[in-house]
């Protein structure tokens, strides 16, 4: 598992042609490198990741499914390190996941009850995603965002919403 950025960069603190290349290009970005410095401070080169994503005040690390727990740490030590530093929320997601375990992820700690399929005017196959209504109030964020951030990761039109029952 590899950061998106080299072992030189991080070590110096400066790039090299290489990385710079990929930051003016748009392959990395600044928010990916920072998390790069976090992670290789702390993870002793062990821990890695694909990609950031930055919605809202939310940034999202996509790792390999078997790096997520490593990635949030003990009792989430990593990650809140990471929020701390970057001033944001943070949240692990392994890529390529289904959507019932990215809902779970991003959701969380609140608890989905449960995920169902609904068709729009068009035809189109959408999903509205139930929380449980004893968690409502730990949501992590705007529904609209966090729909937003659903799709960026699955493809998927989604609608969260809170059980009435
Ligand atoms: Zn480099």
């Amino acid at each position: 598992m590899v950061l998106p950025v080299c072992d030189v960069c991080l070590k110096s603190g400066m790039l090299c042609q290489g990385c710079e290349n990929k930051l003016k290009s748009g392959e990395i970005t600044q928010m990916d490198l920072d998390i790069a410095k976090i992670l290789y401070k702390v993870g002793d080169g062990k821990i890695g990741f694909e990609k950031s994503i930055e919605i809202g005040d939310m940034i999202i690390i996509v790792t390999e499914k078997d790096q997520v727990g490593k990635l949030i740490g003990k009792s989430g030590k990593i990650v809140r390190e990471i929020s701390r530093t970057l001033g944001k929320k943070v949240r692990v997601v392994g890529e390529n996941s289904d959507l019932r375990s990215v809902a779970r992820d991003i959701l969380a700690p609140a608890r989905v009850s449960g995920i169902n399929i609904v068709y729009g005017k068009d035809g189109q196959e959408k999903f509205k995603i139930r929380v449980m209504r004893e968690d409502s109030r730990k949501i992590p964020g705007r529904l609209d965002v966090l729909n937003q951030i659903i799709k960026e990761l699955t493809s998927d039109e989604t609608t969260i919403v809170v059980d009435r029952d």
